[in-house]
């Protein structure tokens, strides 16, 4: 099972999330910690990335809440994951669904092939009412959705398959 060193950057951050990280199945264990983990930085000419933080230790998760320029929300590999709280996130649990998928991306995981793979995953009674939703113009990228599907690429894992 994956163990990480999970930490939230401020005691604010980790009263308001720890309670709800049990949404993410045992499978994954975490320490919890208060503070910042060591972090390096990726290419800062890159506007997706500029100034986002990813830890250097391997096992380690860094939740933070920076007003940095990068665009990206999440980054994940390599058994690390970094995952960013902005002003504009309101839902807790939508918060812990990025921090599942980045560490189902730590583990090698395709945590963003939801569409593509929709066939893989979907139960039959899923894949209607997946093509009902379609056809209804909703995107598919919600957090009912994702559940699901980080569910399945959970259990995916602990039968020891990847990619
Ligand atoms: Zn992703």
């Amino acid at each position: 099972m994956p163990h990480f060193d999970l930490y939230f950057k401020t005691e604010a951050l980790r009263q308001r999330l720890e309670p709800h990280l049990q949404l993410i199945p045992p499978f994954f264990e975490f320490t919890v910690q208060t503070g910042a983990p060591e972090v390096r930085y990726f290419d800062q000419k890159d506007p997706m990335w500029k100034g986002f933080p990813f830890p250097v230790p391997a096992g380690t998760v860094y939740v933070f809440d920076d007003a940095i320029p990068a665009r990206a929300l999440g980054g994940g590999m390599d058994m690390r994951a970094s995952v960013r709280v902005t002003r504009e996130d309101r839902d807790d649990e939508a918060i812990i669904l990025r921090i599942w998928h980045e560490i189902l991306h730590a583990i090698g995981q395709p945590a963003d092939d939801m569409a593509r793979r929709a066939g893989e995953w979907q139960s039959v009674s899923e894949r209607l009412m997946w093509a009902a939703w379609q056809s209804l113009s909703r995107p598919g990228d919600v957090p009912f959705w994702h559940r699901k599907f980080y569910s399945r690429l959970t259990e995916r894992a602990a039968r020891g398959r990847q990619d």
